[in-house]
């Protein structure tokens, strides 16, 4: 299996102009990047193409700035459909994506079905190695791509934002991390462009530090924060029961929080994060992790304040 290390550029829709078409497609693909990597990372082929735009033909100021080419140079792009077939054919057949943050492959999906064609099958895994890297140098915050080539003194020969190059950057990363093909596989990543359709499809990623479960959608925030298996907690080291220590609370109007403690293994931490579909449902993801004292302690402060302040004002946010 190779790693296909995939970054694009896209042009976004100008806020004067407001035609349907604009509103359709945010997020205009004009440049595909990509580096093609072996199971140790090393480098087998490279791709690069430019693609002409056709809805959002300008350039936004901020774009612009950003990029090292112009809509001169965009001109003479390939057509998106011509882009895509070329590009996968590259890619070959055995391969999986990985991407430089979240938002790649679901760009990429929404440009294929503005152009009518074939979207990616569901379930799309990949690796977020902007996420994988956060873990790896336990960060709290996710870095932009600059600030990890410098934390890990890569040489920095290719201008950024251009999409060849931030793949090769992002590749360079992964080398550098150089993370055991256990250690890497274990960063499985769903892409949320599609999720699931009906509650056996729903999926659980078992990760390192914890399983991750992404469900179908639900109509309301409220459903799907009060679905049975959504609530559901399990030590994912032994597939016991935990004891409940704290009940399912909204800390925030799209996150919860739950924890309980396994005889083994010690306190978990259960989230869940409800995230919004394009037509107004919701689905969730949520994560079971191992919690150290300082995690535990600050969503028992959490939780104490917001008890304090609906106390005061006599609406509660347990559910
Ligand atoms: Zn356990």
């Amino acid at each position: 299996m190779n790693y296909i290390v995939l970054d694009l550029e896209w042009n976004q829709a100008s806020y004067e102009g407001s035609s349907k078409k604009k509103k359709i497609l945010s997020y205009e693909i004009i440049e595909i990047g990509a580096v093609k990597l072996n199971e140790r990372y090393q480098k087998i082929s490279e791709f690069q193409c430019f693609i002409k735009p056709v809805v959002h033909k300008k350039l936004q100021a901020h774009v612009r700035e950003l990029l090292a080419y112009d809509e001169k140079k965009l001109a003479e792009g390939l057509t998106f459909s011509k882009a895509i077939d070329t590009f996968f054919e590259w890619c070959g057949e055995n391969y999986v994506f990985c991407t430089w943050g979240t938002e790649d492959l679901t760009q990429l999906q929404r440009n294929l079905e503005y152009h009518k064609l074939k979207t990616l099958d569901f379930p799309l895994y990949y690796y977020d190695i902007q996420g994988i890297f956060a873990h790896n140098y336990h960060k709290q915050d996710v870095l932009a791509l600059y600030k990890a080539v410098e934390e890990l003194e890569l040489p920095q020969d290719y201008e950024y934002h251009m999409a060849l190059n931030d793949a090769r950057y992002t590749a360079m990363i992964m080398g550098k991390m150089n993370l055991s093909k256990k250690n890497f596989l274990s960063y499985t990543s769903l892409d949320y462009y599609k999720i699931p359709s009906n509650s056996k499809e729903e999926i659980s990623l078992l990760h390192l530090e914890g399983t991750e479960y992404i469900t179908r959608e639900f109509q309301t925030k409220k459903e799907a924060a009060s679905d049975r298996k959504v609530r559901k907690i399990q030590c994912f080291l032994c597939q016991q029961m935990p004891n409940k220590r704290l009940r399912w609370f909204q800390s925030s109007p799209t996150v919860y929080y739950a924890l309980a403690q396994c005889k083994t293994h010690g306190m978990l931490l259960g989230k869940l994060k409800l995230k919004s579909r394009e037509n107004g449902g919701y689905f969730v993801v949520r994560t079971v992790t191992l919690a150290e004292d300082e995690v535990v302690n600050r969503v028992l402060q959490r939780y104490q304040e917001l008890k304090e302040k609906s106390e005061s004002k006599q609406d509660t946010g347990t559910m």
